[in-house]
């Protein structure tokens, strides 16, 4: 049984607020744990904590290897848990237990990568242009970390900022989303079995408007990383602003998926349904918009229908379910709204569409996988995102056209193409406004790569060695070793 408590300076408590949440299995709809709701002053202990623990505890000034070590212990131990985590993840979330190993693999491969760069940078040797100078350039943790995340994928988006920060010698206060934190609690269980000293890791449970808006308010906090949606991300940026804190946000995504005619039509089928039904399509960088040419378009859309009708929806824990529930009775109504904006704004309904019959999943937040066509670019079911088992289908007729319309939206996470076209693949590649290009492929992320959003998808990029710069600041030492006075205004001193 895991720690359902808070952890504050390396001990675990209740909230200040006397107050608990249930957390629920969006499968049935069935309590799963109980935890305390935190609240702003649980926030603050934490962040006084963090504070101490990076200005008087030694954390910054702890040799980077032995902070990678540390890393490496938690990544075995994670490894050790995998399975208990994994069903952890999946009661929490809904998701097939299949696919909250292969987040439980990637974890322990983040931090295992992290653990490895954190002794990795010796600095760098400026050119002075000055004589008898020597000027370097170093990197130090940025401070005290504040770090929110979501509840589509709770530990794996939890990692990309813990490992980072600590393997950059910074202290944190994580905050996972309110209604996914299990699989967090956890790891912070894990971390304190590691070795990590009182303070560097603290775990605050509760909403986003307390707890997630005193660590984006709180002066004490260096840093705040957020990964969420877009309007909670603004309110964020406004809040840092008060004492202009350092920011990074991953936010969401509309991302294309594009289908010229000279595409392996089996495999950009195959592929378009990677690039949505993972967790029901409840992923920032879903390939929930899809265009195709018009050469192509009638055999694709008629292929993703008859694949998009074979998926089998259900219980997360049996192993031929293949899509398990959204997060919540709220998530599912927001989804089942943009279906009706859908068919009010023309689009042609070709697939699901309402909730499964399927009485054993009456207590769940299911919804079908849902296929529109002849959607246009105007749409708010083509510009918003849906977050849902949605994907919508559009008609182009030239390159163009195909990328104008792509990067014709606030977003900029992610797109893919599909063509076998070599000239093509360099030329569209480079058109496209988003952080992430897959050419023939999609959903496609490790962590060797940075990841993150142009426009309005976020600020800042995790994951890859730009990942672990997030957390520091960089600093030029200069120093003079020049012996003769300046002798100013030619006055000798004797
Ligand atoms: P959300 O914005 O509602 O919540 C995210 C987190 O922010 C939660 O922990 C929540 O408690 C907290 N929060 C809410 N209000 C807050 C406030 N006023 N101040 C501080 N914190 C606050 O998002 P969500 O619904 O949990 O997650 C879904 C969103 O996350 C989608 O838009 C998705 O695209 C995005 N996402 C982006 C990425 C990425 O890498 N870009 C990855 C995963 C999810």
């Amino acid at each position: 049984m895991i720690q359902s408590m808070l952890y504050i300076d390396g001990k675990w408590m209740q909230s200040a607020s006397g107050t608990t949440r249930e957390i629920i299995n969006p499968f049935d709809g069935e309590v799963i744990a109980t935890v305390p709701e935190g609240c702003r002053e649980d926030a603050r202990a934490a962040i006084h904590a963090a504070r101490i623990a990076f200005d008087e505890g030694g954390w910054p000034q702890t040799p980077a290897a032995e902070r990678g070590r540390l890393l490496f212990h938690l990544a075995d131990l994670i490894e050790r848990d995998r399975e208990e985590l994994a069903r952890l993840e999946s009661l929490d979330t809904g998701k097939t237990v299949e696919e909250s190993r292969w987040d439980m693999d990637d974890i322990v491969g983040i931090f295992r990568y992290f653990a490895g760069l954190a002794d990795k940078d010796g600095g760098e040797v400026i050119s002075s242009p000055i004589p008898d100078s020597t000027s370097t350039l170093v990197r130090e943790p940025v401070g005290v970390c504040g770090q929110i995340s979501p509840w589509n994928y709770p530990l794996l988006q939890a990692s990309w900022k813990m490992a980072p920060a600590l393997a950059a010698g910074c202290t944190i206060v994580m905050k996972p989303s309110e209604i996914t934190p299990l699989t967090t609690l956890k790891v912070t269980e894990l971390a304190e079995e590691a070795g990590f000293p009182p303070g560097v890791v603290n775990t605050v449970l509760g909403p986003g408007a307390e707890v997630g808006a005193e660590l984006a308010e709180n002066p004490d906090v260096d840093l705040i990383s957020f990964t969420g949606g877009i309007a909670t991300g603004k309110t964020i940026m406004r809040s840092a602003a008060e004492n202009v804190k350092k920011v990074a946000l991953e936010l969401g995504g509309k991302n294309p998926n594009i289908i010229f005619d000279d595409a392996d039509l089996e495999l950009a089928v195959d592929y378009a349904l990677n690039g949505v039904f993972f967790h029901a399509g409840q992923i920032c960088s879903a390939g929930a918009r899809v265009m195709v040419q018009e050469g192509i378009h009638d055999r694709f859309v008629e292929a993703l229908h008859q694949r998009m009708a074979a998926i089998k929806i259900g219980n997360g824990f049996d192993e031929t379910t293949q899509m398990g529930p959204l997060i919540s009775a709220e998530h599912l109504a927001k989804v089942e709204g943009y279906v009706e904006i859908a068919q009010k704004e023309g689009a042609k309904l070709m697939l699901g569409g309402y909730r499964p019959e399927d009485p054993e999943l009456a207590n769940g937040f299911f919804f079908l996988p849902t296929l529109f066509s002849e959607c246009k670019n105007d749409m708010r079911i083509v510009q918003e995102e849906v977050f849902g088992p949605v994907i919508t289908v559009e008609r182009f007729s030239t390159e163009d056209e195909a990328v104008e319309r792509a990067n014709s939206t606030i977003y900029g996470l992610s797109a893919g193409f599909w063509t076998s076209d070599p000239n093509r693949m360099e030329r569209v590649s480079k058109r496209l406004r988003f952080g992430t290009v897959w050419i023939n492929d999609f959903n496609v992320y490790f962590v060797q790569a940075p990841w993150g959003g142009y426009k309005q998808s976020g600020l800042g990029r995790e994951l890859g060695a730009m990942g672990l710069e997030e957390y520091t600041e960089v600093k030029h030492i200069y120093r003079n070793h020049a012996t003769k006075p300046l002798n100013w205004f030619g006055v000798k001193v004797e």
